[in-house]
């Protein structure tokens, strides 16, 4: 693992099931890992949605491998059935082996025994069950303390993560296992804020915002054009990059007096602030 606290630590997530591409469900894995990402330091430089496709899964690890993120995240695809591949893929796309991690089968093993006591069902290990409890050739196991699948952390050109889909699964495993890595290679942190800003007429807004961002290094203020609302005004979020949470809660702080100010010389307001 990269530890070069001077350089940024890019991650690249890849998010795969026909569920995403079929408009099915939205990705909020994605969103939900990018935003811990940023706020553990690491930076997020791209986002891809793949159905469950052997070529294109690979195609897109590939593509994402050529870039060189220091991470490479992927969910889904780690289930018992016929779709879930995604082990099997990366394994074959760097063209190592899918072995049997022994811990946990054990824990898998365990887990339906407990689910035979309760609930009745078959505790067998079956071929499919096992899948599971496989990891590629090298890779350290991630437990799953929330679900059966088992995470894995590869060391290649990038560190590649792969998680299970299941977002109850995902968030447990990235916050025990994942975000401290992240937080240890990085010097930074991201915080962000939502506020409300109301005013006759948002074309000013633009230009207040640019000018804000300049006066404030590390900062990004997005307005979101398609949400305004009457009495309410229009979203506004504001986010900082800094050396630690106080600087970067003081930039917020000082961006929203600036903000305010600016918008009370036209006749607008900062509506509500929201935390
Ligand atoms: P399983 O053991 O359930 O097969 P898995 O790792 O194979 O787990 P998937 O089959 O891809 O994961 O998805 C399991 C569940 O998680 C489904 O309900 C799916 O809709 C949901 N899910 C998968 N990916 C995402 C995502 N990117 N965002 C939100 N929900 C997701």
């Amino acid at each position: 693992m990269a530890s070069n606290q001077s350089e940024e630590y890019s991650v690249e997530l890849v998010a795969t099931g026909n569920e995403l591409i079929y408009g099915r469900i939205v990705d909020t894995n994605s969103s939900w890992l990018a935003g811990r990402i940023w706020e553990e330091g690491g930076q997020v430089s791209r986002i891809t949605l793949v159905g469950d496709s052997k070529p294109l899964i690979s195609d897109v690890l590939l593509n994402s491998l050529n870039r060189h993120p220091k991470m490479l995240i992927v969910t889904g695809g780690l289930g018992p059935t016929f779709d879930d591949i995604t082990a099997e893929t990366v394994a074959e796309t760097l063209g190592r082996k899918l072995t049997v991690d022994y811990g946990a089968l054990e824990a898998l093993k365990r887990k339906f025994e407990v689910m035979a006591k309760e609930r009745g069902i078959n505790s067998e290990i079956t071929p499919q069950r096992r899948k599971m409890a496989c990891i590629v050739e090298g890779a350290t196991p991630i437990p799953n303390p929330v679900g059966l699948a088992v995470g894995m952390m590869i060391p290649a050109s990038s560190s590649i993560v792969v998680l299970p889909g299941v977002p109850k699964e995902m968030m447990k495993m990235f916050d025990e296992s994942i975000a401290p890595v992240i937080r240890d290679s990085t010097p930074f942190v991201t915080r962000a804020r939502s506020l409300r800003v109301w005013m006759r007429g948002y074309a000013g807004l633009s230009p207040m915002v640019e000018e804000i961002m300049k006066r404030h290094g590390g900062s990004f203020l997005k307005t979101y054009a398609g949400d305004i609302d009457g009495e309410r005004g229009m979203r506004v979020d504001v986010i900082v990059r800094g050396a630690s949470d106080n600087t970067c809660t003081d930039t917020i702080a000082a961006i929203t007096e600036d903000l305010d100010k600016k918008l009370a010389d036209i006749g607008g307001k900062l509506v509500r602030h929201q935390p």
